[in-house]
């Protein structure tokens, strides 16, 4: 394949920009696409832009605007194969993981999104006393800011566009720089479903010069972002003096915690997928799993032979699970936590062994599936999102001491719990800090529940419901009728 060449996608139309940045695939670490590296002029046009088409957006029926996220949808999916490799391109994860879960779900999303509004009803009261009839109206807010990180692309993106979208609202989107092609592609089908030009607009670029213009512009008074916790406190500070609404959906450093009579049948496969599944790039993995002593060794043995079972290597391939980490620098990062833990005296039980990868992926950012115990609760990699194939496994005694130690970090974005005894489960779930809890299982999500961070993971938890009101302003309209 060629090199691509992204261009930023501004009223309907593919155009250019002055300066470029390479985008390489994580699978060879050669450059394949090259991306805007869009600044302030570009995100200033972009917003002008979306501020024209949004009085006529905003004014489309809502029944409009769905038939064609429909079709958006329709498209998508028609579409799978080649979006599920041009997203294993962008990112390192294997084809059949894009093609299984990051695509449909993109999918899903918008068409979630598109019927869910359907059904958004408004509020009303009549005061008898004094007979008046009040009654809200939901309002788009305006120009909408949407920044995503690259772990799960389109997935995340969708998941911001949909709900803005069927409000009413345009956008300008800013993915990261580091997979920006599939989201080009996608404005592609945006324009093959009939989406009125500059509803949806994407600068791609850096975050310090793309998404710091949007997050700064005074004509966007929405942002939605997802990315780390450190990232947010940047965006907080820039948007502080234009009291924009501010949605952040951050890091996490998700306990598993796994009772003596949990069924390791269930638990063991769930649980190397929990930890390993997309290299560990997915916000909602485990990372650091507490066992209890009774089952520690046994587990321990038995989850370090699957994990060693895993293939790494070519993201082409049907029978790789780990793909390539995201880029370079990433995986000098995590391999650095790996560093830190043989410096601590900890056990690095599997991930080092010699990889086996095919002749063009010898210059990919791979790494195997790693597991670690013997570390100590207050560890960097034990407080730390690491972000990549890396796992502690720490013993526990009781389960009050669990819920201490699993509450002891600053994050508190997911946890999974694994008992067949169930008040174990409703017990334990209940005391965590954690947005999610999954019992006996984990990611399966119903976006009709809320979603999100506690503490350090993120500012609210939303459900589709919420993310509806998030994207609009309601209103009270108070009529006296006597
Ligand atoms: P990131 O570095 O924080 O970047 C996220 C997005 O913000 C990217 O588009 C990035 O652009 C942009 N950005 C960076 N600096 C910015 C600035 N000063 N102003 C405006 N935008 C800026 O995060 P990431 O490394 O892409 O993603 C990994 C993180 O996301 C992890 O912490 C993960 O846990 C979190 N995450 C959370 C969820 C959730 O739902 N809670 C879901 C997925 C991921 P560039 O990349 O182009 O610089």
């Amino acid at each position: 394949m060629s090199e691509i060449k992204v261009q930023n996608f501004i009223d309907g139309k593919f155009v250019g920009t002055e300066k470029y940045l390479d985008s390489f695939d994580p699978s060879t670490g050669e450059v394949w696409a090259k991306i805007p590296d869009s600044g302030q002029t570009d995100v200033d046009t972009a917003v002008k832009v979306a501020k024209s088409a949004f009085e006529k957006w905003a004014s489309t029926p809502v029944a409009e605007r769905s038939k064609i996220m429909m079709k958006i949808a329709d498209l998508l999916e028609s579409r799978l194969d080649e979006f599920a490799e041009l997203e294993s391109r962008d990112q390192g994860k294997p084809v059949w993981l894009a093609k299984s879960v990051d695509i449909p779900r993109a999918v899903y999303n918008l068409r979630f999104f598109a019927t869910c509004a359907l059904h958004d009803l408004n509020r009303s009261s009549h005061m008898q006393a004094v007979d008046a009839f009040n009654y809200t109206m939901k309002m788009p807010v305006g120009v909408a800011g949407l920044i995503s990180p690259w772990n799960l692309p389109l997935y995340l993106l969708t998941f911001k566009l949909a709900p803005a979208m069927i409000t009413g609202n345009t956008v300008v989107a800013k993915p990261s720089e580091m997979t920006s092609v599939t989201a080009w592609k996608l404005a592609e089908v945006f324009n093959h479903a009939g989406l009125p030009a500059g509803v949806v607009n994407f600068v791609f670029g850096t975050g310090p010069n793309a998404g710091d213009a949007i997050v700064k512009h005074p004509d966007v008074p929405v942002v939605s972002f997802t990315g780390g916790t450190v990232t947010a406190v940047k965006l907080r500070i820039a948007a502080a003096p234009y009291s924009k609404k501010l949605s952040l959906e951050l890091g996490g450093k998700n306990p598993g915690i796994i009772f003596d009579d949990a069924d390791l049948e269930k638990c063991i496969p769930t649980t190397i997928r929990s930890s390993f599944m997309n290299q560990g790039e997915i916000c909602l993995c485990t990372s650091r799993l507490y066992v209890q002593r009774g089952i520690y060794q046994t587990f321990l043995d038995r989850f370090v032979a699957e994990a060693k079972k895993l293939v790494v290597g070519d993201p082409k391939s049907p029978d790789t699970f780990t793909g390539a980490l995201i880029s370079k620098e990433h995986l000098a990062k995590v391999k650095g936590y790996v560093t830190i833990a043989r410096q601590e005296g900890a056990t690095i039980l599997c991930g080092e062994e010699p990889l086996n990868l095919p002749e063009r992926n010898k210059t990919g950012y791979f790494m195997r599936p790693t597991v670690i115990s013997d570390v100590g609760d207050s560890s960097r990699l034990v407080t730390e999102e690491i972000f990549g194939p890396v796992v502690c496994v720490l013993p526990f005694d009781t389960v009050q001491e669990v819920i201490e130690r699993a509450n002891a970090v600053k994050y508190g974005l997911a946890a999974t719990v694994w008992s067949t005894n169930v008040n174990t489960l409703h017990t334990v779930s209940q005391k965590l800090h954690a947005g999610t809890v999954w019992a006996n299982c984990w990611m399966v999500r119903d976006l009709n529940m809320p979603f999100g961070g506690m503490k350090e993971s993120g500012t609210g938890r939303e459900s589709a419901k919420d993310s509806i009101e998030f994207f609009t302003e309601e209103k009270t309209i108070c009529v006296k009728l006597n």
